[in-house]
């Protein structure tokens, strides 16, 4: 969906002290780990200009990895990965993924072994989410839903539509909705963003009753990448969006050369498609 990027920076063998382990005396006496890192950054125009301000400072970030190991204790070094990668996307805005990998030369297994290590890969994605809303303080809420995105530091709203009034789809026997499109980075992945989008739902107290009823605030998750998701609770690209102007127009309005992984056609040829569809039907 985003024009991937191929350039690295690898940091190799980084050794830190920490004091990471599920044993009292790996606390308390601390041990080294070896860290490998690769950082996903466009680099070309750093390249072309020979301007370090274009790229990211590998110095910083080594600095930044033998501070965060030795500062924080995990007893897994998985959670020392998770936590130390999520910290590096946060703080060098320009990576966009990261490959890390962390080891322990001198695990205590009591068994020789050359090291123990895990790797992860973690980055930003982009995702499209959709926002609507059709009882009470309309305006209000959808507002609400998007304050709900820009108040996490894993998630950076990029672009919001404009909201536009439509008439309600399903059940045609109920307010009109407000609807718009969000466009936006995150770290987490589509299960964690569904679960805080329907947070988000229950806080401008929407109850699910009834399916395409009257609702406070929905937020639906359109596109994650071009991710392909098909399990019973959660469906990306969302299922129905083909067939609802409501979900296509702001959509078209921020991304007409988006193109749906499965059906091979862009938000713009989907979006002229219906309104043909719906002159025909007329
Ligand atoms: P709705 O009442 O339209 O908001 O539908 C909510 C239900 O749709 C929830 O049970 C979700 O688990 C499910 N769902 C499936 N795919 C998605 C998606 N892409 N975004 C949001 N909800 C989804």
């Amino acid at each position: 969906m985003n024009e991937k990027t191929w350039d690295k920076i690898h940091i190799r063998n980084l050794e830190v002290f920490g004091r990471h382990g599920v044993f009292p005396e790996e606390n308390r006496l601390g041990q080294k780990f070896e860290v490998d890192a690769d950082l996903y950054v466009p680099i070309r125009e750093a390249g072309l200009n020979d301007d370090l301000t274009k790229s990211i400072h590998y110095g910083e970030v080594s600095h930044f990895i033998a501070s965060f190991m030795t500062e924080h204790t995990f007893r897994l070094i998985e959670a020392a990965a998770e936590q130390m990668a999520e910290a590096l996307l946060l703080r060098f805005p320009a990576m966009e993924k990261i490959r890390l990998e962390i080891r322990k030369p001198w695990a205590p297994i009591g068994l020789p072994l050359e090291s123990v290590s895990v790797e992860i890969e973690r980055g930003w994605h982009q995702a499209f989410v959709a926002v609507g809303s059709n009882l009470g303080e309309r305006e209000n809420y959808i507002q609400m839903g998007i304050e709900a995105l820009k108040a996490r530091k894993d998630c950076k709203v990029e672009q919001v539509s404009e909201i536009i009034t439509t008439s309600p789809y399903g059940v045609t026997d109920q307010p009109d909705f407000l609807n718009g499109m969000i466009k936006m980075r995150t770290l987490l992945t589509p299960w964690e963003l569904l679960k805080v989008l329907q947070e988000t739902e229950q806080q401008a107290g929407r109850e699910r009753s009834t399916h395409w009823g009257p609702r406070t605030l929905d937020l639906d998750i359109i596109f994650y990448d071009d991710q392909v998701i098909d399990a019973r609770e959660l469906q990306i690209p969302h299922p129905d969006m083909r067939n609802r102007e409501f979900v296509l127009k702001p959509l078209a309005e921020l991304a007409p050369y988006l193109r749906h992984p499965l059906f091979q056609k862009t938000v713009g040829q989907m979006l002229k498609e219906l309104e043909n569809a719906d002159t025909a039907e007329k």
